[in-house]
């Protein structure tokens, strides 16, 4: 390892004062500035950050920015231990619990801190979520799966036909539950991919994340995780859904719809909300409480596996001063469809019109959405909206921006019909439109 990899981030003064106390990253060092001393492992830093500044990640698991000016001295009190991770041994299976398989794609909830680099890397296999929460062999008996390894933000339509086909064997497996570890960034991307996918399954299919690493103390991992392994076994109704804290508090964990979930908080625990609806069941103090009617039951006999996600569809965000060459851009290239978000009731500029009335004739689907999130597009209220429906955009309801374009990539994936993509995108499939409109964003409603 070079010399400039063993301070990896850090220039100048401090840099000179770490390599006089013979400190590396991943050493534990004692920075003392003034009165004040602090122990910790020193982490590496971002080339562009501030060059005054120490890292320390602290034993409760938390980082520190130290700046190291006036009265400063380090010690290095202990050489780096390479990062490593033995789980316990795994509980024993109680007899008689359902069967529940847990597949891990990755992101946080299945990730564990990089010393070296101070980042968080996919690392943790469900074997060992399994093992660190024991808790787990009292709720089901189960197994576990890696499909994948990775953060969210880099999943494709290609992976979400994996995960299908992956969760569809399982089904056929016989077991009574699946839950799918995910990174929260695109999960409610991925829960409505598997919603079109797998439809009326016979079990349910529980994606959970964490906002929160399981190494620090406010990890939400365990909570979501216990709670997921709970619906997968014991949930009455057989839906894709996605559990996550719905609040603050360890307490209740809101279970959400699969085609009705959208995270809105970067980094709260309580950040995914249902759009439109209501959780569809909480888990609270260990019991599962059902939220809504007519849920999809366990051991349904309308199953249907309908994978394909096509990678020629579109989601472009509406702006002020937008111009044509987004879409334009996208037509070149091949793209089939496009879900426009766009502004209040489903609006875009007048301006932008002829550009989409031209793509259309040419057979490219125009979906609208709203970037309101809460409520319904009705393009019948103004005149721009009537002249976008007129043209031949078709209007989407109270479906949300993102499942719009998950659906729209499947129902290209279904058929080569416009007419037909049009058909599939107005029918429900899975509870992704709905008839009632909240009146509100039901802030802090649960059971
Ligand atoms: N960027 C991460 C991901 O979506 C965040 C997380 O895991 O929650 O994979």
């Amino acid at each position: 390892m070079s010399a400039e990899d063993r301070l990896q981030g850090y220039v100048g003064r401090v840099r000179r004062i770490l390599e006089d106390a013979g400190a590396e990253i991943g050493d534990e060092i004692e920075v003392r500035v003034g009165e004040k001393t602090y122990r910790g492992i020193l982490i590496a830093r971002y080339e562009l950050a501030d060059p005054d500044h120490v890292v320390l990640k602290l034993p409760s698991g938390y980082n520190i920015g130290i700046r190291m000016t006036g009265d400063i001295s380090v010690r290095r009190i202990a050489k780096a231990r390479k990062p490593g991770f033995t789980p316990p041994p795994r509980p024993e299976a109680k007899p008689g619990l359902p069967k529940v398989t847990i597949v891990s794609t990755g992101g946080t909830i299945a990730s564990r801190i990089d010393y070296r680099t101070g980042g968080v890397k996919p690392a943790l296999n469900a074997e060992d979520l399994l093992s660190i929460v024991p808790e787990l062999s009292e709720i089901a008996e189960l197994d576990s799966e890696i499909l994948f390894s990775m953060f969210s933000e880099d999943m494709t339509p290609g992976l979400w036909n994996q995960m299908a086909e992956r969760v569809h064997r399982l089904i056929e497996s016989g077991v009574d539950g699946v839950v799918i570890a995910h990174g929260t960034d695109t999960m409610g991307y991925s829960s409505a991919a598997l919603s079109f996918a797998l439809q009326k399954p016979p079990i349910p299919i529980v994606f959970v994340g964490a906002q929160r690493s399981s190494d620090r103390p406010s990890s939400d991992a365990a909570t979501n995780l216990i709670a997921a392994v709970r619906v997968a076994g014991h949930a009455p109704f057989a839906e894709v859904c996605l559990t996550m804290h719905a609040w603050h508090s360890d307490d209740v964990i809101a279970v959400h719809r699969g085609t009705r979930v959208r995270k809105l908080h970067t980094s709260s625990r309580d950040a995914f909300r249902s759009v439109n609806h209501e959780p569809i069941a909480y888990v609270v103090g260990g019991e599962i409480k059902v939220n809504t009617e007519g849920l999809n039951p366990r051991g349904g006999d309308g199953y249907r596996f309908r994978p394909g996600f096509s990678e020629k569809a579109a989601l472009v965000k509406f702006y002020p001063g937008m111009g044509p060459e987004i879409f334009e851009v996208l037509a070149e290239r091949g793209i089939r469809g496009i879900i426009v978000e766009g502004s209040g009731l489903g609006h875009v500029a007048n301006r932008l019109i002829p550009t989409l009335k031209r793509l259309i004739e040419e057979g490219i689907f125009i979906g609208m959405a709203s970037q309101c999130i809460w409520g319904r597009v009705n393009m019948r209220v103004y005149q721009t909206g009537r002249d976008l429906l007129r043209i031949g955009v078709v209007s989407l309801d109270d479906m949300l921006a993102e499942t719009a374009y998950v659906k729209l990539s499947w129902c290209l994936a279904q058929t080569d019909d416009l007419d037909e993509v049009r058909r599939l995108m107005l029918t429900p499939i899975a509870g992704e439109v709905g008839a009632r409109s909240l009146p509100t964003r039901a802030e802090g409603v649960v059971a």
